[in-house]
């Protein structure tokens, strides 16, 4: 599963690493589709597992985070937000590491029109017409409808085709149809995808309605309960085939009592020809042979030169895969990853997660080649290390702890390359594998992409929320010098100790079993509250991963200021709060507010007409937070439906009307996109006498002419495959 972030401000990102687990490719405001299938794997695992944890993100810097002259933000248009990341470290590792990275990131690469194939069967052709447009039209390329050209084709290449990257909503071209037909016109017959023999006219007529009429392929991911989810997504994962075919064709496949099923329909199109129903398997020789080819024969040199066994192994293992398709080698296949856990570098690469698909069967193309960052590993290693001492020394009714708890290991990486469904919008952490049962028997591990969210923090110091929300310059200083690190210790926490803490009564069934619907924001919101009440305890002082209490101050107003307001900003007005991380930080918010009320713990102020939420006690706060982690671990354990259904319904749900406007207005007004992607770095190997001796990192500025470059160096398919 992949942990994303939606938003670019500082302090939705605050809220977001404070929830940590926060997984999203489906929309917050359908979460009730969520639940059905493009999510459940997280939360099964989130509740059924405690021992595997999710994650969520956390950074380099140590106790400040001095802002750095790197010029993080590139670009901006639409609802999106482009930025830039470094890869600290990089020019350190030896010249065969470098080598090693330089291969997987060719790898990655090698993959990217295959996401764009998966998510709609005409996006290739339409991106390739887009790409030479932008490039070759000889017109005005000043007028206003050249400009929304522009941001229609940055739409297209942030999302990997013509359907929104997170609503999967078609997008709306701003120009009219008449105006693209004089860019074609315009453009030379040689540079555009056409056919052979097929005149312009022909082809504008073709894609014209592709492109603009909105009735055409509307949703990317239709999750719309009652109706045929295969039939109503564009998708390109199905052809001819009903969702009941679907289902009737895997339903005979599986055999439910194998402890050890492999993953059904993971890496091919299911389609049906001459009423024959089969699968088009994505591996050399089948469906996307030209790039998967590409991507075997870099990692085929990745082999070569790494130089840890296991890797080698588990590299040895994902070719084979992906030159047979069998789904048995690719379970072998992530238990070998799973395995590798001394290799300094690391690479994610393959059909990966499934919430591409409204069956969550078949997975989306994706790549993450990354390193170790050895210095945060050891803060969260320091915080899994006491793991004991936290259960032994917290609110807990002693029934509820757990005598022998075992914090859960997990690592930060630095990221060197993402690519296919990993960008340029990001996953901040990735838990892997998805199959359940390799998590069981095998393990997981959870990685936190240090460097990118060190680059969405350092985005989001310079911009205004925070001082739109906070209350005093106090708070706005506080939060500056510390809520990076609060959010690596909370998301340290919360993963490492949270999850892990605590102990179900004997004979009550688990959380999903008897907290139902109610288990996943309960289960979170206890993580979260293990966080908040240890983000304040000197014990974090003492083993060395914070300075001071300051670090936990700014993380009680960045929560609180979520919980109470910010996080609206995600919801259009009218809507409750459905997505189950932002009910659990409403409930704890509101509730900690409601239980401070008669010591004035946290106080509504107002001041031209703003409201703000403002801390007056920390240290009882602290305690309200420890009051709640009890009674939310004895939900869990006792299996208190009732309890925990009227925590949610009265605190987690509802949402004041008036304040909401309020926030929306105030975000409005900041101007502040709600979604960010990454332009990659750039590899160039240095050769000496046909050897590498070297990789340099560049880090381009140019977000439409990495687009450009990316779409002629890595054009591996067809128009249709
Ligand atoms: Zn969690």
């Amino acid at each position: 599963m992949k942990i994303t972030k939606n938003s670019a401000s500082a302090l939705i990102i605050a809220g977001m690493l404070l929830a940590g687990c926060s997984k999203s490719a489906t929309p917050t405001t359908s979460s009730k589709a969520d639940s059905k299938a493009a999510a459940p794997e997280s939360e099964v695992a989130k509740i059924n597992a405690p021992n595997q944890g999710e994650n969520s993100n956390r950074n380099l810097t140590k106790s400040e985070i001095p802002v750095d002259n790197f010029e993080y933000i590139a670009d901006q248009f639409a609802d999106i937000r482009i930025l830039r990341y470094q890869v600290p470290g990089f020019e350190q590792l030896a010249p065969q590491e470098k080598e090693l990275l330089y291969y997987l990131y060719e790898a990655a690469l090698a993959g990217r029109d295959i996401i764009y194939d998966q998510n709609y069967k005409h996006n290739l052709r339409i991106r390739r017409t887009l790409d030479a447009l932008a490039e070759n039209y000889k017109g005005d390329r000043n007028s206003e409808d050249f400009k929304k050209f522009m941001t229609y084709t940055k739409r297209v290449w942030f999302s990997n085709g013509i359907h929104h990257h997170y609503s999967t909503l078609k997008i709306q071209p701003e120009f009219s149809q008449t105006y693209f037909a004089e860019l074609v016109k315009n453009s030379p017959d040689a540079k555009l995808p056409l056919n052979q023999g097929e005149t312009k006219d022909a082809f504008v007529k073709w894609i014209s309605p592709i492109m603009f009429d909105p009735k055409i392929a509307p949703k990317r991911v239709n999750q719309a309960a009652g109706q045929d989810l295969v039939a109503t997504s564009a998708n390109n994962f199905y052809e001819g085939v009903t969702q009941k075919e679907v289902e009737a064709f895997y339903a005979k496949k599986e055999n439910k009592n194998d402890p050890r099923p492999v993953s059904y329909g993971l890496n091919s199109k299911l389609v049906k020809e001459k009423g024959v129903i089969k699968e088009k398997v994505w591996k050399i020789g089948g469906m996307y042979d030209p790039a998967i080819s590409k991507i075997v024969g870099w990692l085929e040199k990745a082999q070569n030169v790494a130089t840890d066994p296991a890797q080698k192994e588990s590299l040895a293992k994902l070719i084979q895969y992906y030159k047979t398709g069998d789904l048995k080698t690719w379970d072998d296949y992530n238990i070998a990853w799973v395995n590798d856990v001394t290799s300094p570098i690391d690479v994610v690469n393959g059909f990966i997660e499934v919430y591409g698909d409204p069956l969550g069967m078949r997975a989306s193309y994706e790549s993450v080649v990354s390193f170790k960052d050895m210095e945060a590993t050891k803060r969260i290693k320091a915080i899994g290390d006491q793991a004991q001492w936290f259960e032994d020394n917290s609110p807990l009714m002693p029934e509820h702890k757990k005598k022998d708890v075992k914090g859960i290991t997990a690592k930060v990486i630095t990221v060197v390359v993402e690519a296919g469904d990993a960008a340029p919008s990001t996953p901040i952490g990735i838990n892997l594998p998805n199959a359940n049962w390799i998590r069981k028997e095998h393990g997981s591990k959870s990685v936190n992409l240090g460097n990118i969210v060190h680059a969405y923090n350092q985005a989001g110091a310079k911009g205004s929320a925070l001082s739109e929300f906070a209350w005093n310059p106090e708070e706005i200083e506080r939060s500056k010098k510390y809520s990076s690190l609060a959010g690596d210790l909370h998301t340290d926490m919360h993963e490492v100790i949270g999850h892990a803490s605590g102990q179900i009564n004997a004979g009550v069934g688990t959380p999903k079993q008897t907290l139902k619907s109610y288990a996943s924001s309960i289960e979170e919101g206890r993580a979260d509250l293990v966080a908040l009440y240890y983000v304040m305890d000197p014990k974090l002082i003492e083993i060395g991963v914070m300075p001071s209490l300051e670090v936990g101050k700014a993380e009680y107003d960045g929560y609180i200021r979520n919980g109470m307001m910010t996080q609206l900003s995600r919801l259009a007005l009218g809507e409750d709060v459905e997505e189950a991380h932002m009910r659990n930080r409403q409930m704890i918010a509101k509730w900690a507010y409601e239980m401070g009320k008669k010591d004035n713990v946290i106080e509504k102020k107002t001041r031209d007409g703003k409201t703000y939420f403002v801390i007056n006690d920390y240290n009882k706060l602290h305690n309200i937070f420890g009051q709640q982690l009890k009674e939310l671990q004895r939900i869990t354990s006792e299996g208190d439906y009732k309890k925990a259904e009227y925590l949610i319904e009265t605190y987690g749900v509802k949402v004041d009307p008036e304040l909401h406007k309020e926030v929306l207005a105030r975000y409005a007004k900041l101007n502040i996109p709600p979604y960010s992607g990454f332009i990659q770095p750039k590899l160039t190997p240095v050769m000496q006498g046909g050897k590498m001796v070297d990789v340099k990192i560049d880090y381009p500025k140019d977000f439409t002419q990495q687009m450009l470059e990316f779409g002629k160096n890595y054009n591996y398919l067809p128009n249709v495959n």
